[in-house]
């Protein structure tokens, strides 16, 4: 699969590489690594927030969720955004939300995501929680049976547990017990890596896991594919573990001293030299490695976390891994015909609108005009009930509830939009830097404005 690029990047001029760990250098199966999580979630809230013993009889249903939704947590409301933050779909739980019902709710009004009864479902450790979140909403409003509290408790009683599930070792513990289940193994991500390092790139890893995951992973994804090291620490200059991102590229915490062989921390407040270290942060990294930001280039999967605040904070260059990009591409592909036949049909509808607009310029309107009226209105309204059942149709191809990751109808998602501001290239998995050499010169697409189409 290629690398796409938002801005041109020289890798020739990239002198160092941070990469993060989890979805990033280590890929999940996400949807058995969500259940997990759904179940422990549910787990949880019955034993330590009281909820009722049946909510653990309800099936995870992967689909119902996706990267870039947000969340409502005063309405119970799972909502996808345009670019400009407007509504392009909503659902209350997994009923989707008439129109009619939206615009009361929203007045048409954009979305404000600083206010804080909004929160995105921005990582693919959060689905699990976007999916919980949405079953619980029509369980509260169907089974009365069933006492659940309100709205916006459910929600940040859900997210809660699923911190506390990351937080107290029982995801990681399940995870150890059955690696091959949640993790997979891609020896061209190890290829790539050592050929970018023996190319003269610096590597660093920097993840938010501690040194005990890092290891358990690394050893299992890195390690039996290595050529020309013994073992991952190796490969990489600078290991980074518990890096607290985003603060670690916004604040200036103190690094530790870790012994891989033994996990054991010791203070560190020295220069920087090579090895493994855990917390600390970007701006010290950088004065050690004697680099300006546009020398290192940092790949991570989570779009706020990794992508934005860096950009943000430290002017490193970006690089985003967008594990739905495989299938969204290959999607893109199928739905080909489709998309023909409804380019198709919003052509024909132009040209109706044409005939019609014509027709209402006139300055005066007689008999005839009006009955031509009504009959383009008709074959308007005929085409528009055609293109709507398209639509279902190629929404279908992608996600069965809400379509495109990249896209919301027509505009680019708000996932997207963030993606092209902040990401200066992006890809599906870091083996696809495999066709490309150490020197590549990644340059953007010109992209049409609408008086250039
Ligand atoms: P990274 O992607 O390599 O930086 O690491 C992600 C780490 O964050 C993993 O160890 C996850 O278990 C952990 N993580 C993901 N979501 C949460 C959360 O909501 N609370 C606490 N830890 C999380
Ligand atoms: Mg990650």
């Amino acid at each position: 699969m290629p690398i796409f690029s938002n801005r041109t990047l020289d890798l020739k001029r990239i002198k160092a590489i941070g990469f993060d760990m989890d979805y990033t250098i280590v890929r999940y199966h996400s949807e058995q690594s969500e259940q997990m999580t759904y179940k422990e979630v549910l787990k949880k809230l019955v034993l330590q927030k009281g909820y009722p013993k049946a909510i653990e009889n309800l099936k995870f249903d992967y689909k119902r969720a996706i990267k870039g939704l947000v969340i409502d947590r005063k309405n119970g409301n799972l909502l996808k955004l345009s670019l400009y933050g407007k509504i392009k779909m909503a659902f209350h739980g997994t009923k989707p939300l008439e129109y009619k019902a939206q615009l009361k709710t929203y007045q048409g009004m954009y979305v404000d995501l600083n206010d804080p009864n909004y929160e995105v479902v921005d990582t693919s450790f959060s689905i699990a929680y976007g999916v919980l979140f949405a079953q619980l909403v029509d369980i509260k409003d169907s089974k009365k049976t069933i006492k659940l509290p309100a709205y916006e408790v459910m929600e940040s009683d859900i997210l809660e547990m699923v911190d506390l599930s990351h937080r107290d070792g029982s995801l990681k513990r399940k995870i150890a017990e059955n690696i091959e289940k949640y993790i997979i193994q891609d020896p061209e991500c190890v290829q790539v890596l050592e050929r970018l390092r023996s190319d003269g790139k610096i590597l660093m890893l920097i993840t938010n896991s501690d040194f005990y995951y890092t290891k358990l992973l690394m050893e299992h994804t890195i390690n039996p594919f290595l050529k020309k090291y013994k073992h991952w620490t190796e490969l990489f200059n600078f290991t980074i573990t518990s890096s607290s991102k985003p603060r670690f590229f916004t604040d200036k915490l103190s690094f530790l001293k870790v012994d891989p062989k033994t996990g054991l921390m010791s203070n560190f407040d020295g220069k920087l030299t090579e090895g493994v270290y855990q917390g600390g942060s970007a701006k010290n990294l950088q004065t050690a490695l004697g680099l300006t930001g546009e020398d290192i280039l940092y790949l991570g999967d989570h779009i706020y976390g990794d992508i934005v605040t860096l950009k943000k904070a430290c002017n490193w260059r970006t690089a985003l891994v967008i594990e739905e990009l495989d299938k969204e591409i290959e999607c893109i592909k199928k739905s080909q015909k489709t998309q023909e036949i409804l380019d198709f049909m919003m052509e024909e509808k132009s040209k109706l609108e044409d005939a019609l607009d014509e027709i209402n310029l006139k300055t005066k309107i007689e008999k005839k005009d009006k009955e031509q009226i009504g009959q383009l209105i008709t074959k308007i309204e005929t085409l528009n009930a055609r293109v709507s059942a398209h639509i279902q149709k190629f929404k279908k191809y992608f996600n069965p509830h809400w379509g495109e990751i990249m896209r919301a109808g027509n505009e680019e998602s708000r996932y997207a939009g963030q993606v092209e501001k902040y990401a200066c290239i992006y890809m599906a998995k870091i083996s696809d830097f495999s066709q490309y050499s150490s020197k590549r010169y990644f340059r953007p697409v010109k992209r049409l404005l609408p008086h250039e189409v």
